[in-house]
């Protein structure tokens, strides 16, 4: 079996502008049907020490001679071609992840999008002058760190690398990147056509390989000067503690359990196709997955049996047969969210999507659950499933629901449905999340909006310009001139 659309040698590594072969490999499962489907590298402690010098190469060369718009041009020509491959890039990650063709299509426009978003920006980082004393001029600089380690997941590769990525490259940084040894494909698709576009050689190094090997090794290396981790609580935790040893900044965004308060008043009609979709989009494998759904009572049983209709309506299936959910990325997170299942059989099932008849026997499929009558408390209501699940909660007024969206670990994302403005600037402040919608859910929000937690969600923030700061070291000149 193959992956169609894949146009290159996928066990090829990319270090310092050349395509280099590993010394083993990993396979690469498809996981609608359970079939290897591919190979990447396996790379190591090694190679990424190679992948790192590569990177300080070439700030020393090509690419750290390049001015601001030199970059924001390159990196314009990578949106363009990214987008020109984007039904390429789709059925690759569609059989690379398991995402439905049209999420897939849409993550491949959304990494185009961050070449476009952040080649624009990259010219537009701007110091400013001080006022200080008599006699001296003072002002800041907005300078690289220099080599950056970005640690990506699998459930949204190509937006993940266009984030972290498209940012450090346009403030001029050199870029190693370790994917998920589950998601790699459309990281070398992506560096492919990187290169091709004119990205000159090291300014972005690829070296897929498993998180205890390749990752541990990017994470722990003394001469990466900045790291950007999207993952798990625990990874980002072992990621945090590598980098104090050399005291690294890390920008860490890790999981959620993120609310959408529903109050008397609201537009239910609006309403409605956000509090679905924005729990079983990518088979609710979503960081800013809306998991978590309170209802005020007076209309909490309507709420209830709106969104049960939906779920009935829900197909599962095939990645390429673009259903409304495809499988889980493995076996090993489907037991993960059956043992969720297993841990809320107390719970009330109010409704239960259906997996399309002929889905292959070897996918990872599962249908999604709507819990309703759930207590705040309950395990299924506190921990991240990461699986199309959603707890419905009831409240009795705005200090309640608040109490019960701010009672997790996480901050990631809340929304407020609710036509009384008083309530959305109150909630708005009182909410303890990155991103707050009113009357929306942007499950992450776009490109231009500055994203990441408080609480276990992490710190530091991706996306929009925001990230240009994190990306970048602020320098103070002094210059005594009498
Ligand atoms: P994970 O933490 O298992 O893996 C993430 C990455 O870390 C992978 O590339 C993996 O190879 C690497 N890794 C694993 N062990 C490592 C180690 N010891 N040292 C260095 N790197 C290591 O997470 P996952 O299962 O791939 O992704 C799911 C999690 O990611 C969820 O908790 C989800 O909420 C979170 N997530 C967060 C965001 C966000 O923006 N906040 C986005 C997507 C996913």
């Amino acid at each position: 079996m193959t992956v169609t659309a894949l146009w290159f040698d996928s066990t090829e590594m990319l270090i310092g502008g050349r395509w280099l072969k590993p010394s083993a490999t990993l396979p690469v499962e498809n996981p609608s049907t359970g079939e290897v489907v591919a190979e990447i590298a396996r790379g190591g402690e090694a190679e990424i020490c190679a992948a790192v010098e590569a990177a300080e190469a070439a700030m020393a060369g090509d690419w750290g001679r390049m001015s601001a718009t030199e970059r924001g041009r390159v990196l314009a020509l990578i949106g363009q071609a990214v987008e020109a491959r984007a039904d390429d890039l789709a059925e690759i990650e569609a059989q690379d992840v398991g995402k439905p063709l049209k999420q897939a299509r849409a993550d491949a426009l959304a990494l185009a999008r961050y070449m476009e978003f952040y080649a624009g920006a990259a010219d537009k980082v701007m110091g400013e002058t001080i006022p200080y004393l008599p006699g001296y001029t003072v002002y800041t600089l907005r300078e690289p760190h220099g080599v950056t380690g970005h640690i990506v997941p699998w459930n949204y590769p190509m937006q993940i690398i266009g984030r972290s990525v498209g940012a450090a490259l346009a403030m001029g940084n050199a870029a190693v990147l370790k994917p998920a040894e589950e998601a790699s494909l459309t990281a070398l698709a992506f560096a492919r056509i990187a290169v091709e576009a004119g990205l000159p050689a090291g300014a972005l190094n690829v070296v897929p390989g498993l998180g205890e090997e390749a990752g541990a090794a990017l994470s722990g290396h003394a001469r990466v000067r900045h790291l950007s981790f999207t993952g798990s609580v625990g990874v980002g935790a072992l990621v945090q503690a590598a980098a104090a040893r050399n005291i690294v900044p890390v920008t860490l965004e890790l999981g959620g359990k993120s609310p959408q308060l529903v109050f008397a008043d609201a537009d239910l009609a609006k309403a409605l196709p956000f509090l679905v979709n924005a729990g079983i989009q990518n088979a609710g494998q979503t960081c800013s997955a809306a998991s978590r759904i309170l209802v005020e009572r007076s209309r909490y049983d309507e709420v209830v049996e709106a969104m049960a209709a939906r779920y009935r309506a829900l197909r599962v299936g095939p990645a390429l047969g673009d259903h409304d959910l495809g499988p889980l990325i493995s076996a090993r997170q489907k037991a993960i969210v059956e043992g969720y299942f297993a841990v809320g059989s107390d719970l009330t099932v109010a409704a239960e999507g259906q997996i399309v008849a002929d889905a292959p026997a070897g996918g990872h499929y599962i249908a999604p659950r709507l819990l309703a009558d759930v207590r705040p408390g309950h395990r299924l209501a506190q921990e991240e499933i990461f699986g199309p699940a959603q707890v419905v909660i009831p409240f009795d007024d705005e200090a309640e629901a608040l109490a019960i969206a701010n009672g997790t670990d996480y901050g990631l994302v809340a929304s407020v449905w609710s036509e009384n403005g008083a309530r959305q600037m109150r909630l708005a402040r009182g909410l303890r999340a990155g991103q707050v919608f009113l009357n929306n859910y942007g499950a992450g929000g776009g490109v231009e909006l500055p994203f990441g937690g408080v609480g276990k969600s992490g710190h530091g923030r991706e996306k929009g310009f925001e990230a240009l700061y994190g990306f970048s070291v602020l320098k103070t000149v002094a210059a005594s001139h009498g």
